[in-house]
């Protein structure tokens, strides 16, 4: 396993240069969570750097891959909430082809209005869940690369996740800082799913009005094809979590 740093610095070039379309983001994240609790972070730079920077966050990762594989790329993000990372992606790589799979209403309908006004037809934004989904063909082993953040432990988010990777694809799992023990607990049911974790990438964030904050992306990559059963039902998969079966 491989461990490296990322310099997120030169990641505000992007913010810059679609800084119109950032703004809407996050005038209309502003506007809708007065209605609907979307997300806890909201205050416009905040916004920024937690959200939009963040989720830039794993772009190096997937333009290796886009030229590794000598193609544009399909990914498919997993419980997307308000849109991040899927929506921010789309937006810097309007070659690649993003879906966003949200499993609650008021979300996938606030994403849909995001991609209308900022003009994203790269985005299919899916209401539904991704232990039904992993299992249609049309979205089984298809994508080249998973995205997921905030949503479980490792050893949850690899059985969701890593069922929708063709071989050589990568699911990148955004994470905080203190991950070891989530790590080798992941290792098992990472491998079951026919995954490796490849590499762990540690960065951090200066949010303008509150202190720097460590995070992580855990990258694990697809060797062979996941077994017909996996992923189980959510109530199964949070219950007896891979690797811990008995
Ligand atoms: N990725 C976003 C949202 C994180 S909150 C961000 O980082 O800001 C987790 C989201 O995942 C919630 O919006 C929840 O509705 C969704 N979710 C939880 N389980 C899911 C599943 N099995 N399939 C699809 N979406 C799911």
């Amino acid at each position: 396993m491989n461990h490296l740093t990322i310099d997120i610095n030169p990641l505000q070039t992007f913010l810059e240069k679609h800084q119109e379309a950032f703004w809407l983001f996050e005038e209309l994240l502003v506007d809708e969570n007065k209605k609907f609790n979307l997300t806890r972070i909201t205050s416009p730079q905040q916004v920024r750097t937690r959200h939009f920077l963040d989720s830039l966050a794993g772009l190096g990762f997937l333009d290796s891959l886009s030229k590794q594989l000598q193609k544009p790329l399909r990914i498919l993000d997993i419980g997307s909430g308000a849109g991040f990372p899927g929506l921010v992606l789309a937006l810097v790589r309007p070659e690649w082809s993003v879906v966003s799979l949200e499993a609650t209403e008021k979300k996938v309908r606030f994403q849909e209005k995001v991609c209308k006004a900022l003009n994203l037809n790269n985005v299919q934004v899916i209401h539904g869940r991704a232990e039904d989904l992993a299992h249609q063909t049309s979205f089984r082993e298809t994508f080249d690369a998973v995205t997921v953040r905030a949503l479980a432990q490792m050893s949850v988010l690899s059985e969701l996740a890593i069922a929708f990777l063709q071989k050589k694809g990568i699911a990148i799992f955004w994470k905080g800082s203190d991950l070891t023990k989530e790590v080798q607990q992941a290792e098992t049911p990472v491998k079951q799913m026919g995954g490796i974790i490849d590499q762990i990438a540690s960065y951090t964030l200066h949010p303008e009005t509150e202190a720097s904050i460590d995070f992580s992306l855990v990258v694990c990559r697809k060797i062979h094809s996941t077994p017909k059963k996996y992923p189980r039902v959510f109530g199964i998969i949070k219950k007896h979590p891979l690797g811990n079966t008995v």
